[in-house]
């Protein structure tokens, strides 16, 4: 499988969606929190180069299902397939090891550590050379991780946070991204941002897993959709025909009040 890196030479490496391979599978997966049951028997894939996106009204049980990816929800059943291995009982160690990093909803950067150090921290397993190798590939595509580099992450805004925490990410130079909400509590230009950037790698050939209450947005970027409510799956296809489907819905909506 192809590492996922800011660098071209390594995107262009990737297959296309059309004939990718399936590099995560989720069968019958469950999540539970004592008697809540936030994730009922779900079934759903992404395939190499894909940019899946999963939707849902709040409490749908997305970020239950994005946690559980990587080991920090508890799983009551069902398995989780990636890059053809098990992962259902892995460490979230293990899970980051073998290529899968989360950019968590609200970002949780270290506030008083610079840009810099946040980082270093996210790319722990990179020695000093290879750390600065894809420091400065990632540049390009996030100015801001060179110009705000020795400032105090909590003083760069939500949308300049959100940017450090996906390259942080990135550096991992994961197979699979995880995105939860990050576009959530923006201001409309930094949404914009995020949006590019989401589309900017899809360009690039990574392989994207996202969770957005902006369905509209998401929708546009992605190449199919899961519609998740009650944490059961109420609706998966392209994202073109879940688009198309619900502005038909609210239109219908609309047209019956
Ligand atoms: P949101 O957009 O509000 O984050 P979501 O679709 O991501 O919604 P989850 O956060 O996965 O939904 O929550 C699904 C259900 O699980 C909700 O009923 C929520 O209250 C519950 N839940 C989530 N995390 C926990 C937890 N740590 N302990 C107990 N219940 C939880």
């Amino acid at each position: 499988m192809t590492m996922l890196s800011v660098d071209q030479k390594h995107f262009s490496q990737a297959v296309p969606a059309h004939a990718a391979s399936t590099i995560l599978a989720i069968a019958e997966l469950s999540v539970s929190y004592g008697s809540v049951e936030a994730v009922r028997h779900l079934n759903m894939d992404v395939k190499a180069g894909e940019t899946v996106v999963l939707l849902g009204a709040n409490g749908a049980g997305k970020s239950s299902t994005l946690n559980a990816i990587v080991g920090l929800a508890p799983r009551t059943g069902g398995t989780i397939i990636f890059g053809g291995q098990d992962i259902s009982r892995k460490s979230t160690e293990a899970i980051v090891r073998r290529g899968i990093s989360l950019v968590p909803e609200g970002r949780r950067l270290f506030a008083n550590m610079t840009v810099r150090e946040n980082l270093r921290l996210g790319a722990a397993a990179l020695g000093a050379a290879e750390f600065e190798r894809e420091r400065v590939h990632l540049e390009e595509m996030f100015p801001i991780i060179r110009s705000r580099a020795h400032e105090q992450a909590g003083l760069l805004s939500g949308g300049e946070q959100q940017q450090v925490a996906i390259a942080r990410a990135l550096l991992a130079r994961p197979q699979l991204l995880l995105l939860d909400e990050p576009s959530l509590g923006l201001a409309p230009i930094m949404v914009n941002r995020i949006f590019d950037i989401i589309e900017e790698l899809k360009q690039r050939q990574a392989t994207i897993l996202l969770v957005e209450q902006n369905a509209d947005r998401a929708l546009r970027v992605a190449d199919r959709a899961y519609v998740l409510a009650n944490g059961r799956l109420e609706l998966s296809g392209s994202a073109a025909d879940i688009r198309t489907s619900t502005l038909e819905d609210a239109y219908l909506g609309e047209r019956r009040a």
